[in-house]
């Protein structure tokens, strides 16, 4: 067995495990973890440094998602979005084609929590026989977005039969894995794996950071790997009350992102799901992160702000207003609050 695989079978996934290993005896967490899977492996155990911290907020249940009267199961419609099952086809040119059902570790907030490490999560050989087909018959999709779950829990040789087969339908010219591997299981990213990955591009990785002390000596290795093989990597965090709610840590995630090799890509406010409404912060909240980040950092390091909309609806950017006033001369306002001007083009001015 490989070590990453032996670090996973030492995760706590019991009240008794949370009770010994993190000194967290709160017996009414049992009918969380009833509900909702729990996998802390060791490797993010050790990230955290002290009960509640960023850490912990993401990785231990908490009482408070059995008393979420507000969100949704399915909040995205992915189960009505699906014309087979586990492949999504919201957007004209992309699919979301799920293959895993299991994660290195549970988020607390995880979207497809209604369904992910559960039976619900139905994936074998059958589904995603019915998704390559899928693919073959729609040649209008370019590119196919792997996710789960996390992709790259699966055994080396069934993520090269995956990609594989992708890559002989001549329609999908570019895939995209979202993994969280490099930051809750980095050892996950072997030589072996890599060089699996390395051999269909072009082939983009987005991980998921959600704060600084997920950047490791281990995770950045893992990063590094993954960028010497040529595989571009971006970010997808999620905005989460209590974690990263605030410019300060959004700033140093996203600074030191960049430092190995990651673009951030998405900042999500976070989904309306059953079981996570604590951790949802107001749209105001986010966007005036923004508007710290934008002009004051590297654009590179700057994430678009984006709210994945109730319904399937697809992700609107949501983005600080720097409009003024619109006319011959376009009104606005520059990243230091001072008013500045622009003479319009066009017809009549
Ligand atoms: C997020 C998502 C995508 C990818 O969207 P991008 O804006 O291209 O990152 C594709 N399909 C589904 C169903 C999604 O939820
Ligand atoms: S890694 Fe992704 S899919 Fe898995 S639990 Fe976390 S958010 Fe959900």
């Amino acid at each position: 067995m490989e070590t990453w695989q032996l670090i996973l079978q030492n995760s706590i996934t019991t009240l008794d495990g949370l009770k010994s290993q993190l000194e967290c005896d709160n017996t009414a967490l049992g009918q969380v973890i009833a509900n909702f899977p729990m996998r802390i492996n060791p490797y993010f155990a050790k990230l955290i440094q002290s009960p509640g911290d960023p850490i912990w907020k993401q990785a231990v249940p908490d009482i408070a998602e059995m008393a979420d009267t507000v969100c949704m199961v399915d909040p995205l419609e992915e189960d009505n979005l699906s014309p087979v099952p586990n492949l999504v086809h919201k957007y004209p040119d992309r699919v979301l084609f799920l293959v895993s059902n299991q994660c290195a570790m549970y988020c607390r907030f995880c979207t497809r929590k209604r369904k992910v490490g559960t039976e619900r999560m139905h994936i074998d050989d059958a589904t995603l026989a019915s998704g390559y087909e899928y693919l073959q018959n729609h040649p209008e999709v370019r590119e196919v977005l792997l996710s789960g779950g996390d992709p790259l829990l699966l055994p080396d040789e069934k993520i090269s039969k995956i990609l594989n087969t992708l890559r002989a339908i001549p329609s999908i010219e570019v895939i995209r894995i979202g993994t969280r591997v490099p930051s809750v299981l980095p050892m996950r990213i072997t030589t072996h794996l890599v060089a699996i990955l390395k051999a269909h591009h072009p082939l983009y990785i987005n991980t998921h950071f959600n704060h600084p002390a997920e950047i490791t000596k281990e995770s950045s290795l893992a990063c590094t790997m993954l960028a010497d093989a040529g595989i571009p990597l971006g970010c997808q965090t999620v905005l989460l009350k209590g974690v990263n709610d605030n410019a300060q840590t959004i700033k140093d995630l996203m600074l030191a992102l960049l430092r190995i090799r990651v673009k951030p890509y998405y900042l999500f406010q976070a989904d309306l799901t059953w079981g996570t409404n604590h951790f949802r912060t107001p749209t105001e909240t986010g966007i005036a992160i923004m508007r710290k980040l934008y002009g004051h950092i590297s654009g590179m390091a700057i994430p678009t702000l984006a709210l994945d909309a109730p319904g399937g609806k697809g992700k609107i950017p949501l983005a600080p207003q720097y409009i003024l006033q619109k006319g011959k001369d376009l009104l606005f306002e520059n990243y230091l609050g001072e008013v500045c001007t622009y003479p319009e083009a066009g017809e009549g001015f």
